[in-house]
């Protein structure tokens, strides 16, 4: 069999606004500099400095709060290294800092400062910007050239965020190891998303009860997030919605151009999705290569609409960490046959790795190519 073997996909990239909701309220991006919302503390090899203070009304001792914020560093530092966010092709500059040393009193060149159960005039500043806050992060200060910063990370003190409800109980399991780790996700440069410890109703989630146990202690929820600079795409799935449905041959004969014979076999293998894959579908008849190229440079009207988090500012460059729980839209041909293919990579909910989803774009629906199966 000889068909054509040749699919391109064609994107471009546009900016994704994390929305400020939930518990920090509204928040104006339009004059946001490039700066705004990205990692406050740059080089991996570096140390930041912290300090907490406490009052005596916040609701849990300054020494149980260090513990919590010891752990909250932690998790993140660990996420970080499992997640080889460090490890881009990017320059050193655009690593983030994840080593700390916690300092015994705050004495003003601390880098970051809790500030926990405090209500002073500069604390009503910052807390104007949002709406009734659990907790914040505020960076006061950011050297582009340096990629350090210094700011602040305040927690509201027990029991005034929801008064009748007596929440935030700071002696709750775990729940304050929840807040922290959020609020520390935004001074590593991370967005708000849904799913994840990041979610920005995670107050309100954490209030009724839908965040608890395990999921107040990590970052990853209901969305296991991945960043895949090589990670090799090797999945096993189906075409269509299943073998045996009628939609499986459809696809065939569109991908590969004749009707299929006997058992139809796909899987997605290749180095990665951006540096090449390719779609193998086999049949009794044999097996057909449909290379799948994805061009970052490319024209419209195609585009990314994945997630940047661990967004990360110099002087000179702006990058952010991508997410792998992305959907991408692009243009691509098959038998001289434009296929609008839509990429969904982690879609699911399910916190598996995968599925990688290809849909065709058509008659004013997606249409499924191919959908991978956990193995
Ligand atoms: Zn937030």
């Amino acid at each position: 069999m000889t068909f054509l073997k040749y699919i391109s996909i064609v994107f471009v990239v546009v900016a994704a606004q994390g929305a400020f909701a939930g518990h920090e309220g509204g928040n104006g991006t339009d004059n946001s500099r490039a700066e705004d919302g990205s990692a406050w503390f740059l080089g991996e090899g570096n140390t930041i400095k912290y300090c907490l203070e406490a009052t005596a009304d916040f609701g849990l001792s300054q020494q149980a709060a260090g513990v919590e914020i010891r752990a909250a560093f932690s998790t993140w530092a660990q996420y970080i290294q499992d997640k080889k966010v460090n490890q881009s092709p990017f320059p050193t500059a655009l690593t983030i800092a994840h080593k700390t040393l916690e300092m015994t009193a705050c004495d003003g060149t601390e880098d970051l400062k809790f500030e926990l159960g405090f209500d002073d005039d500069e604390i009503k500043k910052f807390k104007s910007k949002y709406e009734n806050p659990t907790a914040f992060a505020e960076r006061v200060q950011y050297d582009k050239k340096a990629g350090w910063g210094k700011g602040i990370i305040w927690v509201s003190k027990a029991r005034v965020v929801d008064p009748n409800m007596g929440f935030p109980e700071w002696t709750d399991d775990k729940l304050l190891r929840a807040i922290l780790l959020h609020e520390l996700g935004h001074v590593y440069g991370v967005e708000h998303i849904q799913g994840t410890i990041m979610d920005s109703n995670l107050s309100q989630l954490l209030e009724k009860g839908d965040i608890k146990g395990s999921l107040r202690t990590r970052i990853d929820g209901a969305r296991d997030l991945k960043f895949c600079w090589d990670c090799e795409l090797n999945y096993s799935g189906v075409i269509g919605f299943g073998v045996g449905a009628d939609e499986d041959v459809k696809v065939f004969s569109n991908l590969v151009g004749v009707n299929p014979k006997g058992k139809i076999v796909a899987k997605l293998i290749g180095k990665s999705l951006w540096s090449g894959a390719i779609l193998k579908i086999s049949d009794d008849n044999g097996s057909t290569d449909l290379p799948i190229t994805i061009e970052p440079q490319g024209q419209s009207p195609s585009f990314e609409s994945n997630i940047p988090i661990f967004k990360m500012v110099t002087d000179t460059m702006t990058y952010s960490q991508k997410n792998d729980a992305r959907v991408v839209f692009g243009n691509a041909n098959a038998n001289g046959k434009s296929l609008n293919l839509v990429v969904e990579i982690n879609s699911s909910s399910e916190g598996a790795i995968g599925p990688v989803i290809l849909k065709q774009v058509k008659d004013g629906g997606a249409h499924m190519v191919f959908r991978s199966i956990v193995q």
